[in-house]
């Protein structure tokens, strides 16, 4: 008899009740009472979804209030001392601890592997002490139990814990807190043996990264520790292969051992050999990373004689926890229904793992109008002509080394743009959007709701891009925008236009906290219909006879932020965006657009989670940006913008790209993350972001000068553009004009001294 679970479930509640409920209790209006008994409205209909689906276990734990990490944080005890709250948090310090409070600023932030989940670092120092808080995880179990669940709680392991935590003080590492950390795991394990828990999982998902020997040794004695509790554990390993940490983790002392199938390559086969013959395997066939429906049939030939081998050692499982798919496709009314029958999200999820269960337990024949509904859309999706665009297929086939260079090397570009737009040296401009005030907001939803006219909305933006180019002249900015008033985010707003891509209603995932996010589906071939910003824009250049900079969202980015297709390579779907871009930057140039943007603030963030992975991506990666931005004369200027800079380890691939002219985050570093770009002599010119837009705070010109006085100390100071560090359409208007005044005189300061 095969087993199914699940290793996680989304938390935010169907209609995000967890966010509405956060942020009330944030504001004040609900108390502490009011949002746990939210919280406990999700967890209970989260196991009952489970239950009823037909899952052995309910997963335990998954739950947070802001984030997993930090529930582990208040665990375990370790909240940074610079609160000063001692060893138990209460909901209020909790929420302090992931927000700041007066005092303090918040714990980092930073990205869960290669998702866009975002967790909050854990902050270790030499004199960490760990102790077992009474709290949230004991309660939960208790919770679930007395519903009446088998309850199988969920845990991140000890060595993923300190992984992907972060040293607080130099000279020391972290993983010298392993020994320290590991009797409040055996506590942990000791307390659930206590009241009735049979299996723990516990996710280990730094097996699937590169790790140092030390950390890879590491496991084993961690596990020997944790295995005298008693308990049976599953340790959990996802989003990629194991390769040189399979056999570490095949033979660490746990009862059973998860591994993704989806995202696993090929490395069943392997685990199967090695298998111990008592230990149960779960196999994650269910994709938690993504939107599609399974391919049961798939399922079932490949695991069908691995079932009679191991039978009740068989578990069926998501890949991860489906934290990272949206919660049910019932609120999808609007999806065409064609589309629609190909998706899963969570609730479709589970009842696949309940048929392929019963399926494996009971023959395909008990199961037969699931399974051949299954075939169906799956028969459909691969043939349908939604998905297949043959005149896309054949222009990418038709791509060839022409198409992803530029006519001239960057010197001759550079010539023929200085030539052409007679810029000031250290050129002012700024990253794309101007402040979404709540007038442009409300005028977006109403043409949504089809409460204004298209006539009226296209006037209401129309006075905003003259708003805002009136005011780029009055401060003097050389290069202008027209300010992305009609975009509400810079992925959907091209989607939206795009043949190929989806939206759906309620599709929304955690982002972090209380912030959600609704990825676009790309389902079929990309192509672009039509021109998506040329009108905005000539209106722009219409009014001044400074260049306006056109701006587009680039092809890497468009990926990286939406759900997209798993039936051919990223990298293929990444070509089919790029040509659509680069018919737009066509028509932007033969508009009389000389200087286009397109951003990739997602580039570094598709980084593989494998070093060995990385040339493979950024070769692709950075073809899709050429391709984008290659089909135009030496004279037009091409920019890109990036944010959260860390690039020292991918110079060469930036500069692969070949933007004329990159805009950078680095502000915040004091200019540190520049210095890289010095020493690899990169080529093109640069516009490293001289203030912060994330705060409302106006630096002073003299700061910024100071910023552009130590970047012109690594860059020739002929190469730099003086710009902020990213779009300002979180910002409002007074503050933004006060700080582009400032960075304007900036810049003159600048060019009077050199
Ligand atoms: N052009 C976009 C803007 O200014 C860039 C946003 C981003 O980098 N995330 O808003
Ligand atoms: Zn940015």
């Amino acid at each position: 008899m095969a087993l199914a679970h699940v290793l996680g479930v989304p938390r935010i509640g169907p209609n995000r009740e967890l966010k509405f409920a956060q942020e009330a209790f944030w504001r004040g209006e609900v108390d502490e009472a009011a949002l746990k008994a939210v919280a406990s409205g999700i967890r209970q209909a989260n196991w009952r979804r489970q239950h009823a689906a037909g899952l052995d276990f309910v997963t335990v734990g998954d739950f947070a209030f802001y984030d997993q990490m930090l529930n582990h944080v208040a665990l375990l005890g370790c909240a940074p001392a610079r609160f000063g709250f001692g060893e138990t948090v209460g909901l209020p310090e909790y929420f302090q601890l992931a927000r700041g409070n007066d005092a303090c600023h918040a714990m980092e932030m930073t990205k869960w592997f290669d998702t866009n989940y975002h967790y909050l670092v854990p902050e270790l120092k030499p004199d960490t002490h760990f102790s077992l808080d009474d709290g949230w995880l004991f309660d939960e179990v208790a919770e679930a139990q007395t519903a009446g669940f088998e309850a199988k709680p969920v845990l991140i392991g000890p060595l993923s814990f300190l992984w992907l935590s972060k040293e607080k003080a130099a000279g020391f590492n972290r993983l010298d807190l392993l020994d320290r950390l590991l009797p409040v795991y055996a506590q942990i394990l000791a307390r659930l043996k206590a009241i009735g828990v049979e299996w723990v999982q516990i996710d280990e998902p730094i097996l699937a990264l590169d790790l140092p020997a030390d950390w890879r040794t590491a496991f084993e004695r961690a596990y020997h520790h944790l295995n005298a509790a008693g308990l049976k554990l599953l340790l959990a390993s996802y989003f990629g292969p194991l390769r040189e940490n399979l056999l570490v983790a095949l033979k660490l002392p746990v009862a059973g051992i998860h591994i993704d199938c989806v995202r696993g390559g090929d490395e069943l086969a392997q685990v199967i050999d090695w298998l111990p013959a008592t230990k149960v395997l779960s196999a994650g066939v269910i994709d938690g990373r993504n939107i599609w429906r399974t391919d049961l049939a798939a399922v079932f030939e490949r695991f069908e004689g691995l079932h009679l081998r191991l039978a009740d050692r068989l578990w069926l499982a998501s890949s991860c926890s489906l934290l990272h798919v949206p919660a049910s496709l019932s609120g999808e009314t609007r999806l065409d229904p064609e589309l629609r029958s190909w998706l899963a999200f969570a609730d479709e999820k589970l009842a696949a793992l309940a048929t392929l269960k019963t399926a494996f337990n009971s023959g395909r024949q008990a199961v037969a109008a699931e399974l051949a509904d299954n075939a169906r859309a799956m028969a459909a999706r691969r043939a349908s002509p939604r998905v297949h665009d043959a005149a896309v297929g054949a222009r990418v086939a038709a791509l060839t080394s022409v198409h992803d260079v530029r006519n001239s090397p960057f010197p001759v570009r550079q010539a023929a743009q200085r030539a052409h737009f007679q810029l000031p040296d250290f050129p002012t401009t700024t990253i794309g959007s101007f402040p979404q005030t709540a007038e442009i907001r409300s005028a977006r939803a109403r043409f949504k709701k089809g409460e204004i006219s298209e006539a009226d909305y296209a006037a209401a933006m129309q006075r905003e891009i003259r708003y805002a180019v009136a005011k780029q002249e009055a401060l003097g900015l050389d290069v202008l925008v027209h300010g992305e008033a009609e975009r509400n985010d810079m992925v959907e707003y091209f989607g939206e236009q795009l043949a190929g891509f989806a939206f759906s209603h309620n599709g929304w995932v955690q982002s972090y906290g209380s912030r959600c996010v609704k990825p676009p589906i790309i389902y079929g071939d990309v192509a672009r219909p039509q021109p998506m910003t040329v009108a905005w824009t000539r209106y722009a250049q219409s009014l001044t006879h400074k260049p306006v900079k056109g701006m587009l969202t680039g092809p890497v980015t468009m990926l990286q932020w939406s759900f997209v297709r798993d039936d051919q390579p990223r990298a293929a779907t990444a070509l089919q965006i790029s040509l659509a871009i680069r018919d737009e930057v066509a028509d932007l140039e033969a508009a009389g657009i000389g200087i286009i943007q397109i951003d990739e603030p997602a580039y570094r963030e598709g980084l593989p989670l494998r070093k060995a992975d990385w040339p493979a991506y950024l070769d692709w990666a950075s073809r899709a940006f050429r391709i984008s931005a290659s089909g135009v004369s030496d004279a037009t200027q091409i920019h890109t913008h990036m944010c959260y800079s860390e690039f020292n380890d991918i110079l060469p691939a930036i500069a692969a790209m070949d933007a004329d002219v990159i805009t950078i985050e680095t502000s915040r570093s004091d200019m540190e993350l520049l210095r890289g770009f010095g020493v690899f002599d990169y080529p093109n010119e640069i516009g490293p972001g001289v203030y912060d837009i994330h705060s409302p705070r106006v630096p002073s010109s003299g700061e910024m000068a100071r910023l552009l006085e130590k970047a012109a100390q690594v860059i020739p100071p002929h190469h730099l553009w003086v710009n902020p560090d990213c779009g300002l359409k979180t910002r409002g208007w007074a503050e933004t004009e006060a700080a582009l005044a400032n960075m304007v005189e900036a810049a003159q300061t600048l060019r009077q001294r050199y």
